[in-house]
């Protein structure tokens, strides 16, 4: 049975996903910061149009996917990327979950079971409204589930979207996304509390693995069946390419092929770092940097077209469809 993944503008049979950035945000924003402090660099006709234009400029170089994981807390707007999505030919694939690595906004201290305003947890049915129906009565429906854990660790803010995304994953079978803080090996207690929840851990991608270089984490994550996100390639302010793809090589070589997908965590605008600060700062920090940079360097450096293929295309494939 092939299934059918839910994209912005329809349904994709899973064998023609093809090449797919799993980790990646259309426009990152914050709505009750863009009411109150308008960024100056914020224009939302001129953010679409340049959105469409990449992700064309991408299709040309053979992505076929990308899936937006731009969840509450980042200043999630489907309708906006849906106006991208028509226009374009790659499938865009929408995420639900909540962005905090601390506290969850006050709304959520009053609702749920056992609080002041009681009724079911708010976020369970986020999440799985937001898989099942909808997300907010759009019909778009969301394929990935997206949770954050940082420097902070668990918090009971955090431990409440894991929970909260472990029942939606199990009510659905859609995989789970993290955001994890590899420079204290976060991704371990993730894991852990997954475990725990419920979650088996090869329907789990542990995001920006690839900010370290520490095998033996790395290693242990993929032994316990994760995906390692190698998903901020051009994001050099966290950590380099160059340093990157030795650890990438390392793993492959170690024979990990089957446990690592590539992405970027680029955006075409993001108010927390600027289009102006990152055409400066961090130049080939955008989609294009895979297919124009990162695969033609892994030939170079003798990695095969099975392997490259594992990890642009069979990978990606496993983890959303989960066959
Ligand atoms: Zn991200």
């Amino acid at each position: 049975m092939t299934r059918t993944l839910p994209t912005f503008t329809g349904g994709v049979s899973a064998d023609e996903l093809g090449e797919t950035l799993i980790h990646e945000h259309v426009f990152v924003g914050s709505p009750e910061l863009d009411r109150n402090l308008p960024h100056p660099e914020w224009d939302e006709q001129v953010a679409i149009e340049q959105a469409v234009a990449g992700f064309e400029r991408l299709y040309d170089l053979g992505v076929r996917t990308v899936v937006d994981l731009t969840v509450p807390g980042l200043g999630r707007d489907v309708e906006r990327v849906r106006l991208v999505a028509e226009r374009v030919p790659i499938n865009l694939i929408a995420s639900t979950g909540y962005y905090t690595s601390d506290v969850l906004p006050q709304y959520f201290r009053t609702h749920g079971p056992g609080r002041l305003v009681g009724g079911p947890d708010p976020l369970i049915e986020l999440f799985v409204g937001d898989i099942e129906q909808g997300i907010a009565g759009t019909g778009i429906r969301a394929g990935m589930l997206k949770v954050a854990s940082d420097i902070e660790g668990i918090t009971p803010d955090v431990e409440r979207v894991f929970t909260a995304a472990s029942v939606a994953h199990q009510q659905t079978g859609v995989p789970i996304t993290t955001h994890s803080h590899a420079a204290t090996a976060g991704g371990r207690e993730q894991q852990r509390l997954l475990t725990r929840l419920g979650v088996p851990l090869d329907r789990v991608v542990i995001g920006h693995s690839g900010d370290s270089s520490d095998l033996d984490y790395l290693r242990e994550l993929a032994d316990n069946g994760s995906y390692l996100g190698f998903d901020r390639l051009g994001m050099e302010h966290m950590a380099r390419d160059e340093d990157r793809i030795r650890t990438l090589l390392g793993l492959l070589e170690l024979g990990y092929a089957e446990r690592i997908v590539l992405s970027h965590d680029a955006a075409f605008f993001s108010r927390v770092t600027p289009p102006s600060w990152r055409a400066k700062s961090v130049p080939h920090w955008r989609m294009e940097n895979i297919p124009l940079r990162i695969l033609p360097r892994l030939r170079r450096e003798g990695v095969s077209e099975d392997t490259i293929r594992m990890l642009m295309v069979d990978n990606p494939r496993r983890i959303l469809s989960g066959s």
